[in-house]
């Protein structure tokens, strides 16, 4: 029997993202509730679905957790079949796990049903190796942004040596670059800066930790971005052209 609600990883936005599991979980779901990362062309797989929009986007007026929480009890106990849809994956910087955790106590059958996040995306539609024998021997998935105020252990961060992929980051790359380079990082770290990946209009900014507040600035780079911090955001597979920020246009686009 399939559980009552499925907390399901929606991809970074480019439906053919979406795995064949998440596709079927939809497609047999009374009620889904959506998070506003989530890119609404979606929602065409689960046209008979009632629809509720529980976004709560950093700065704006947003659903309490809490209440988006007290909504698929409620559903599931009337007997639907409930899909929380989360942007990327449920359980990266989605609260993916409080929500599974809250409604297994209160005895609702759960699945988490994975999603490409956004780091993966990103990387992997610039061209980047995330790891690369020689360059990188890990990642760490962080974000520059937590609620309750801690900041990054910004100069382990910068002695671990793994790619280091930012969430959340564009309000905070000035300081993220600074606290990176007084913790030792080399200034010539090459980084990359990933807007909108896998959406139209991706973007990417290629920087160095040193120039990447100043090139973030001239790019006018906007959220929803990743930024990849590490040797591996000079490789680029694909061969796609890397170009200083300075010699590009300003809002270079790339297909
Ligand atoms: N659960 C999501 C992350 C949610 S946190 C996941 O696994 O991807 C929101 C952050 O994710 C944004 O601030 C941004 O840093 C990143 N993000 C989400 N979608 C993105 C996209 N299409 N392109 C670049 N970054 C994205």
């Amino acid at each position: 029997m399939n559980p009552a609600v499925s907390l399901i990883g929606a991809g970074p936005g480019d439906p053919e993202l979406l795995t064949l599991k998440a596709v079927k979980a939809l497609g047999r779901a009374d009620v889904v509730l959506v998070d506003d990362l989530v890119d609404t062309r979606i929602l065409e797989y689960c046209p008979g679905a009632r629809i509720v929009r529980v976004g709560k986007r950093g700065g704006c007026r947003s659903t309490p957790q809490d209440f988006i929480q007290r909504l698929m009890l409620r559903y599931a106990r009337q007997g639907l079949r409930v899909a929380r849809l989360k942007g990327g994956d449920p359980c990266i910087f989605g609260r993916g796990g409080e929500e599974a955790q809250w409604l297994s106590d209160r005895g609702v059958a759960c699945e988490i049903i994975n999603g490409i996040t956004a780091g993966l995306a990103a990387a992997s539609a610039s061209g980047i190796p995330l790891t690369q024998r020689g360059l990188a021997q890990g990642v760490t998935l962080i974000t520059a942004h937590s609620q309750d105020g801690t900041t990054p252990d910004w100069s382990g961060l910068a002695r671990s040596g793994t790619t280091l992929v930012v969430y959340m980051g564009v309000a905070k790359v000035n300081d993220m670059s600074r606290q990176l380079l007084a913790a030792g990082m080399a200034a010539d770290t090459p980084v990359a800066m990933i807007e909108r990946a896998s959406l139209p209009g991706q973007r990417l900014c290629p920087s160095t930790l040193a120039a990447m507040a100043r090139d973030a600035d001239a790019f006018q780079l906007r959220s929803p971005a990743i930024l990849v911090i590490g040797q591996v955001a000079a490789c680029r597979v694909l061969g796609i052209a890397d170009a200083p920020a300075e010699s590009a246009p300003p809002l270079r686009r790339q297909a």
